[in-house]
């Protein structure tokens, strides 16, 4: 998104992917809401399914659903769609992988396989390694710590695929995030878990949400325990880490490597940081005070939505099993999701959380103070 909108506003990019066959590309979750606010039209050339929202499950088994469509997403032709809207702005397309960066003047070069780039500004988007920034001594996350490793598989098993909502547990079998099932048609889904301060070997976290999951499906499924595993992913979800330093003279850093974690919003951060490059090409002026307009940008688009969700988080992450239980089962039934814009929806949430379980607002607050 960073190299196709610094194309539509006029400057000559160049993208270098090591992996245009997108392997290693693991997210397949988009929702309409978080889509809308980013800016991003869904398109239906990559939806695999559309599902109606998403069932909350707490550690003995009360779920609260929240209403609100949300899409598993073919990830091959998804990155393709992108690339070709990039390819026709204008975007050259190199496979290679970058292998260090020199600051020359009001220049940078890249140096890659297969020869160097010479350009007036490098936009880091490399995900959570973000190499390029870590090696010119850039921090471009604010907690890196907080990073939740992810182990996801493919599973098969007849007609898994086709509930209508997407199922997130929370409390101690997924600390600090959530273990996810996520339908995607037919005999088709996906299991994972998302887990933070536990290390990035997740496998005994899988492994026990893969026992717990089986249980709770087997009045559903008869032969649940024949449930094949396809493939598995491992990798780093930056969910609420937040950006750190993101700007250099010459060098951005754009989405999972600056912490600006989701799809969509990252592909919104990484509109913004193209439009934000080519403004100051243009001007002739790709200084660190020129390009921090990107942050500026960024931040009143989002700051305060991760500032939330970290809490949000933190807050979750020393909640024991049983007050979560307790939650959820207070939210259960009640209307989660009210009001149109960001705030109001906060707001709203917020006051229903309030209601069943104040002290965990007074938690919320403490981590938002927290920073
Ligand atoms: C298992 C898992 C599941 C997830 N599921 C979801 C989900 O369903 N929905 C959602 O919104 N988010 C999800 N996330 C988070 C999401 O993956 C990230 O927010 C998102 O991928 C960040 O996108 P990105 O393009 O910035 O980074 P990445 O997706 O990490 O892409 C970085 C790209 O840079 C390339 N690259 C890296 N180094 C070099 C180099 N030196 N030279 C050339 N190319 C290089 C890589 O090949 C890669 O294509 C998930 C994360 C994980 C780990």
């Amino acid at each position: 998104m960073a190299a196709l909108s610094a194309a539509e506003a006029g400057c000559s990019t160049t993208l270098l992917e090591r992996d245009l066959e997108g392997s290693s590309h693991a997210a397949n979750t988009l929702f309409e809401g978080m889509a809308a606010r980013a800016g991003i039209a869904v398109e239906e050339s990559y939806v695999i399914r559309a599902l109606d929202g998403m069932r909350i499950v707490s550690p003995s088994g009360f779920a609260a659903t929240i209403p609100g469509k949300g899409y598993f997403i073919d990830r091959k032709r998804f990155d393709e769609h992108y690339l070709r809207l990039a390819e026709g702005a204008g975007v050259s397309i190199l496979d290679g992988e970058a292998l260090r960066s020199k600051l020359d003047g009001s220049r940078r070069t890249v140096a890659c396989t297969g020869g160097e780039i010479d350009a007036r500004v490098v936009i880091d988007a490399s995900g959570i390694r973000s190499f390029l920034a870590q090696e010119s001594d850039l921090r471009p996350m604010r907690h890196p710590g907080d990073i939740a490793w992810a182990m996801e598989a493919e599973v098969e098993y007849p007609a898994l695929g086709d509930e209508n909502l997407f199922s997130y547990w929370i409390g101690s079998m997924a600390p600090g995030w959530k273990a996810t099932f996520s339908p995607a048609g037919g005999d088709r889904a996906t299991l994972g878990v998302f887990v933070r301060g536990h290390g990035q070997n997740v496998q005994s976290f899988f492994r026990s949400f893969l026992g717990r999951f089986k249980s709770e499906k087997a009045k559903e499924y008869r032969n649940i325990e024949e449930m094949k595993i396809l493939s598995v992913r491992r990798g780093g979800d930056p969910i609420c880490v937040l950006p750190g330093e993101i700007t250099a003279d010459s060098l951005m850093v754009t989405g999972g490597a600056a912490g600006q974690s989701g799809l969509v919003y990252g592909m919104r951060a990484g509109t913004i940081c193209g439009a934000v490059a080519a403004r100051a090409v243009a001007e002739g002026d790709v200084s660190a005070e020129s390009l921090v307009e990107y942050e500026a940008r960024w931040r009143s688009e989002f700051y305060w939505e991760y500032r939330l969700g970290r809490s949000a988080l933190l807050t979750l992450s020393g909640m024991k099993d049983g007050d979560v239980d307790l939650l959820v089962r207070g939210l259960s039934g009640k209307a989660l999701i009210s009001g149109d814009s960001f705030l109001k929806k906060a707001a709203f949430s917020g006051a229903r959380v309030a209601m069943v379980q104040p002290k965990t607002v007074f938690g919320l607050l403490r981590n938002l103070l927290r920073g």
